[in-house]
């Protein structure tokens, strides 16, 4: 079963708050920024997948008769809130998703974002699509969307994923300081780790580049007549 993770990034002082991968329950996910009274200044998304972001879900799952609320809604009712994504998934965002073009905010590598005494720097890590990005919040926290799972990282079988670019993706976040506690998009065996707990045991664990790609992106089985 797929389970989401949504998650506040809100500095204690000025009590502003970003919103990252507001998707399947959108006025609940307003309620708990309304009860920690936060006031909520940007979005942000770890990639376009409908399952962080809503809307339909991609074939072949396309029959099931669901759509998910998500960014749409949020840009829909706060016509001045930004949605900060990495530039390689905004043209989806505006046009799958729908959210309105000078609503989205193309993210840099290494850009930083200061919100009172909290700073969030985005770290461009394509691969599983290509526009994903981690948040790194005070130099402690990743926000790792679909990229880092416990033990393992995103999928690369959908038709824009890209295995090369994840390879690379997993030798830039190896070199992080090991004990940043890393957040992962989806609730796979745990609910955080660390960056060396990822770099004994998971994806980003010293593998060459053969040795990583038959591990995490093998070729799918040739077809049978
Ligand atoms: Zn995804």
């Amino acid at each position: 079963m797929m389970q989401n993770f949504i998650y506040i990034i809100a500095d204690a002082k000025t009590r502003e708050a970003y919103v990252v991968d507001i998707c399947w329950d959108v006025p609940g996910v307003l309620k708990c920024i309304e009860q920690l009274k936060l006031k909520l200044v940007g979005a942000i998304i770890t990639h376009y997948h409908f399952d962080h972001t809503g809307g339909k879900p991609p074939p072949p799952y396309e029959k099931y008769p669901v759509t998910v609320d998500g960014i749409h809604t949020l840009t829909r009712k706060f016509k001045n809130l930004k949605v900060y994504a990495g530039p390689g998934d905004a043209t989806t965002l505006k046009e799958v998703n729908g959210v309105a073009g000078e609503q989205i905010v193309e993210t840099t590598d290494n850009q930083e974002i200061q919100l009172g005494d909290t700073t969030m720097k985005f770290i461009h890590t394509p691969g599983h699509t290509p526009g994903s990005q981690c948040i790194l919040v005070n130099g402690c926290r990743l926000l790792s969307g679909d990229t880092v799972f416990i033990g393992g990282c995103g999928r690369l079988d959908f038709p824009d994923c890209n295995g090369t670019h994840m390879f690379e993706t997993m030798q830039k976040l190896k070199r992080l300081p090991d004990e940043i506690v890393v957040y992962p998009g989806h609730k796979y065996g745990g609910t955080f780790s660390t960056i060396a707990y990822e770099k004994q045991y998971g994806a980003i664990r010293p593998l060459d580049r053969l040795t990583w790609t038959q591990t995490y992106n093998p070729a799918p089985p040739p077809e049978s007549q």
